[in-house]
């Protein structure tokens, strides 16, 4: 029999594994608060449950708990940056930033990823394979018990594309929300996407209130093609309408992410046509001065074009921020930590 993911249950699906088991309904409610409000890293935590009942859940189930590989925390910001290592021995990358608001991790939602945008680092060596929703839960797990300090603010933009392990990341979005577990509010949580239309229409009927973030990247599909591979397939005509839907149907604002590309998309030009692509869409522009990777030779834009191509939105009317880069000095962009690290072992083996 194939061993049980049994973090990535829900509490009746727990309910009759543990029925299965022979074990009486509410060891599933003690089970279920040890892995989902206690964070216990390992059965052998859980005292309350009986010996047996615990070699029992060892023989028939997996139970993810990540390891810390590393961790890196900044002087400058307090932000930490992650290295877990997954039961199968895969790395991935997950990183907490402390706002005065509250704490907020940033998940990856696979190992690797295969959109293959120009400027991102995850995506260099390709898809290794999906998260499951335990996986993707773990992450925060896993930081709120070691640092005892809440998680409030959930984003998922660390390495992979959420849309691409459709099922696993509304599974986590159930879990993550639920008042049985952390209860983080679905409101505080965002899904970020290269924009794939079939995901984004199927997330606007599942009645979550998350907010989602489009990797835009560009004001046409020209310049996006030149960026995002994944354009290719998609066109703005079709993105956009699908991105208005979801608006329509939970009412929660659009992001626009659209990192800023010297020489590529940063000139008043592309302002301007960002601006009137966007203007009826109720979104709000994030705007991200691109992380340079080695492998790649894009620049950031100067500050100077940074605040030309804000004060324009603005004066568009347009809701605009510039993130804030955090943990500079605890190095670079998405999966780029992962990628030295891999490459380390590779080297040293
Ligand atoms: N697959 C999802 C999540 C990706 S990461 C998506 O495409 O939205 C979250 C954001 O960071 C995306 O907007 C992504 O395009 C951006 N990003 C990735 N690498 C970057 C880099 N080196 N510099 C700036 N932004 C980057």
């Amino acid at each position: 029999m194939d061993k049980k993911d049994i973090k990535s249950m829900n509490l009746s699906e727990l309910t009759e594994f543990v029925r299965e088991l022979g074990e009486k309904p509410f060891r599933a409610k003690q089970l279920y608060q040890w892995m989902h409000q206690k964070l216990a890293p390992s059965y052998d935590d859980m005292t309350n449950l009986s010996k047996g009942f615990r070699e029992t859940l060892k023989e028939h189930t997996d139970y993810t708990s990540h390891q810390i590989v590393q961790m890196y925390e900044s002087e400058i910001d307090g932000t930490r940056k992650y290295l877990f290592g997954l039961n199968d021995g895969n790395i991935i990358e997950s990183v907490l930033m402390r706002y005065k608001h509250g704490n907020s991790v940033c998940i990856s939602s696979q190992v690797g990823c295969r959109m293959g945008c120009r400027f991102c680092a995850s995506t260099l060596d390709g898809l290794t394979r999906n998260l499951t929703a335990s996986e993707m839960l773990d992450q925060i797990y896993r930081i709120q018990y070691t640092t005892g300090e809440r998680v409030s603010n959930i984003v998922i933009m660390g390495s992979g594309e959420p849309m691409d392990n459709y099922d696993n990341v509304v599974k986590f979005l159930h879990l993550i929300s639920d008042e049985n577990g952390l209860n983080i509010s679905q409101r505080n949580i965002t899904v970020s996407t290269c924009g794939i239309v079939p995901g984004i229409k199927k997330f606007a009927e599942e009645g979550l209130s998350v907010t989602l973030a489009l990797s835009l990247h560009a004001p046409n599909d020209e310049v996006r093609k030149t960026l995002m591979p994944i354009a290719y397939k998609y066109s703005l005509s079709e993105i956009l309408p699908a991105c208005k839907e979801y608006f329509e149907k939970t009412g929660r604002r659009l992001t626009f992410e659209y990192s800023l590309v010297q020489g590529v998309n940063d000139n008043l030009d592309e302002a301007k046509r960002l601006a009137d692509l966007i203007k009826d869409m109720h979104g709000h522009v994030n705007l991200i001065p691109v992380n340079p990777i080695k492998e790649r030779d894009y620049k950031q834009s100067n500050r100077e074009a940074i605040e030309q191509f804000k004060n324009y939105l603005e004066r568009k009317g347009i809701n605009v921020t510039v993130r804030r880069e955090m943990g500079r000095d605890i190095g670079g962009a998405c999966g780029q930590l992962r990628k030295s690290y891999l490459k380390k072992e590779e080297g040293e083996a």
